[in-house]
């Protein structure tokens, strides 16, 4: 009978592959070694069965996906991955399952370099949670706060494309044409844009990474900078695919308000704009030009008009609020 030590063994341990871990999975912590003159930058995230993803979700999916959301995190930090944990509830031990899920996590992990060092497993409702540590030096740090007025409004990728994959999902639709195939990965396999947050360290004057919809994530960006905001609906980047499923008006309202995408959300002040196009190209991703920082504050103007955003609030539903805590 499967114990949850062999299960941590033969799905999770594996030969340690970066020098700065002295001590990985196994004993009652991992012991690492923080670079001098860098700073730690250390962020979590749970999924939850039924909340961030679907029953019909595939276990590699899952187990890349968050990972992914983690990463992201780093991304929009400007930081370089080095290490994370895991920690699972499980409401039964399936061997398929934790194979699939771990070559879901491995795959990406690996792609990335980041180790896992540590976690723990349970038996409860399906429930992944993931913490991962990443490196930034000192000062350069990307943060949601140093925006200015008149600093030129980016985002990385795409929009919208998640979000429809997720309706299709929650309709437990299977995806019947390339198009659909492309927004289901979207929301079930999110490329975390690692290599763009590390380019635009000193470059950004702000950055976040869009999970609750651009309109919800660039409030932060407002809010915690003091300022307003105007963005072009024409200007929002949507896929081909998306183009190809929905028409312009669904398509820009899952590109302003679709979650799950965890693209970047970034602005750069006037005077780097040279620097920033300039590198733009040579990112392997692309980035769009969509609106400006305004003195306006708390003020989101989306085509000229005053707009709210309708980004995901886990506690706003009354259903989430009246558990009697
Ligand atoms: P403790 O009881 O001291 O918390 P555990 O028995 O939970 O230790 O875990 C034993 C070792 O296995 C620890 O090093 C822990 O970090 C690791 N571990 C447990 N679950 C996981 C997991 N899902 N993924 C990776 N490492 C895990
Ligand atoms: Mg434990």
């Amino acid at each position: 009978m499967a114990s949850e030590f062999s299960l941590i063994e033969q799905y999770f341990q594996r030969d340690s592959r970066r020098a700065d871990v002295a001590l990985g999975i196994g004993d009652d912590a991992a012991l690492l070694r923080p670079p001098e003159g860098q700073l730690l930058a250390a962020a979590v995230d749970t999924l939850l069965i039924g909340v961030h993803f679907t029953d019909g979700t595939r276990p590699s999916d899952l187990g890349w996906k968050a990972l992914a959301v983690n990463l992201s995190d780093l991304a929009a930090m400007g930081a370089e991955p080095a290490w994370a944990t895991l920690s699972l509830s499980m409401p039964a031990y399936s061997e398929r399952w934790l194979k699939e899920f771990a070559e879901g996590f491995f795959e990406l992990a690996d792609s990335v370099g980041i180790e896992l060092v540590g976690g723990d497993t349970v038996k409860g409702p399906l429930t992944v949670t993931v913490q991962v540590h990443g490196f930034v030096p000192e000062g350069q740090a990307l943060s949601r706060s140093d925006a200015r007025p008149g600093d030129v409004i980016y985002v990385s990728g795409s929009l919208g494309d998640a979000a429809w994959g997720l309706k299709q999902a929650l309709e437990q639709e299977i995806p019947r044409n390339v198009n659909e195939y492309f927004l289901r990965e979207r929301l079930d396999r999110p490329s975390p844009r690692l290599a763009l947050g590390k380019k635009l360290r000193g470059i950004a004057s702000a950055c976040i990474d869009i999970s609750d919809g651009l309109a919800a994530d660039l409030g932060h960006i407002m809010q915690r900078s003091n300022l307003g905001a105007e963005i072009e609906t024409a200007a929002l980047p949507l896929s081909e695919q998306l183009r190809a499923v929905c028409d312009d008006e669904e398509g820009r309202g899952l590109g302003l308000n679709g979650g799950d995408d965890y693209e970047l959300c970034f602005t750069i002040p006037q005077p780097q704009q040279a620097v920033f196009e300039a590198i733009a190209d040579s990112l392997g991703v692309a980035v769009t030009r969509i609106g400006e920082m305004t003195n306006e504050v708390g003020v989101l103007r989306v085509d000229g008009e005053v707009y709210e955003a309708e980004g995901y609030d886990h506690f706003r539903d009354p259903e989430y609020r009246d558990i009697g805590l």
